[in-house]
């Protein structure tokens, strides 16, 4: 069963992950969508102050979606995302940088971690993978970034050596890879096929053939999910969507197909008060 669904009843609609939900009633988790309007007026449904034109629009972006997940929005943190392999945790002192300006938010960091409740951690997303994380046995949340080159870096892997680091039992932490490009819409030369051959030696279901010549299609959901289990993870352990973001553009930024012109989904975990 698809593990993102759509909360189409909420005044901002967006991807919740059903079972998390379900089985962890505190937590807040899933992805912002894009609608229909937005393919003409990109702000509309963007919440990445480093791509908008028009800040007020995005923190308002922002303060809705805070409102309708019911947590404060002075929780909201992210990072500068650089498709690099940083990763910081979110203490109390640093809950809400860079809610409100590009500049305030953890200089070049694609992870985040916490075991505060009341943070919300967020990420921007027009084709690149979101993770998100989940530990119950340390109460310690996750999200990471992962374009070809976060995924090549191994983000994953490095999030979970976090977690453990910090007292998590590997098998106790989820993991939820959520909407992004497919192997459908996702062609690549062979610097990035070569890239990842490197970390995934076996790279099968990974990397399509495709027709054309010298380009090859790549599936970065599941080098992602692969690399999990290199780490030891189970496969029911992670949870995998089925949705393409270049397929539906009634549902989701994409870099690749609007040409780089569009805004930022965004993904979040948090912990509630409770
Ligand atoms: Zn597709």
């Amino acid at each position: 069963m698809e593990p993102f669904q759509l909360r189409s009843e909420a005044v901002v609609p967006y991807f919740f992950l059903d079972s998390w939900e379900r089985e962890f009633p505190h937590l807040i988790a899933g992805m912002s969508i894009r609608d229909g309007e937005s393919i003409k007026d990109p702000d509309r449904t963007n919440y990445a102050l480093h791509v908008g034109s028009r800040p007020e629009r995005i923190i308002q972006n922002r303060r809705r979606l805070a409102e309708e997940l019911g947590v404060s929005f002075a929780s909201w943190t992210c990072g500068e995302q650089v498709h690099g392999v940083n990763i910081r945790e979110v203490t109390s002192m640093s809950r809400g940088k860079g809610s409100e300006s590009a500049q305030s938010a953890f200089s070049e960091t694609d992870g985040l971690l916490t075991q505060e409740r009341d943070v919300l951690l967020t990420s921007f997303y027009a084709d690149c993978v979101p993770l998100l994380f989940y530990s119950a046995d340390i109460e310690m949340i996750g999200v990471a970034h992962a374009g070809w080159r976060g995924t090549v870096g191994e983000i994953s892997p490095r999030m979970i050596r976090e977690f453990v680091k910090r007292g998590a039992e590997k098998k106790e932490i989820r993991i939820a890879i959520g909407p992004s490009i497919g192997s459908c819409c996702y062609e690549v030369d062979e610097h990035v096929v070569h890239s990842l051959k490197h970390v995934l030696p076996d790279p099968f279901k990974v990397v399509l053939d495709s027709p054309k010549n010298n380009k090859w299609q790549v599936d970065l959901k599941e080098a992602n999910k692969r690399l999990l289990l290199k780490e030891g993870l189970k496969e029911g352990q992670i949870l995998v969507t089925g949705w393409c973001t270049g397929c539906h553009p009634d549902l989701f930024h994409s870099h690749r197909r609007d040409c780089g012109k569009t805004g930022r989904m965004v993904a979040f975990i948090g912990m509630g008060k409770g």
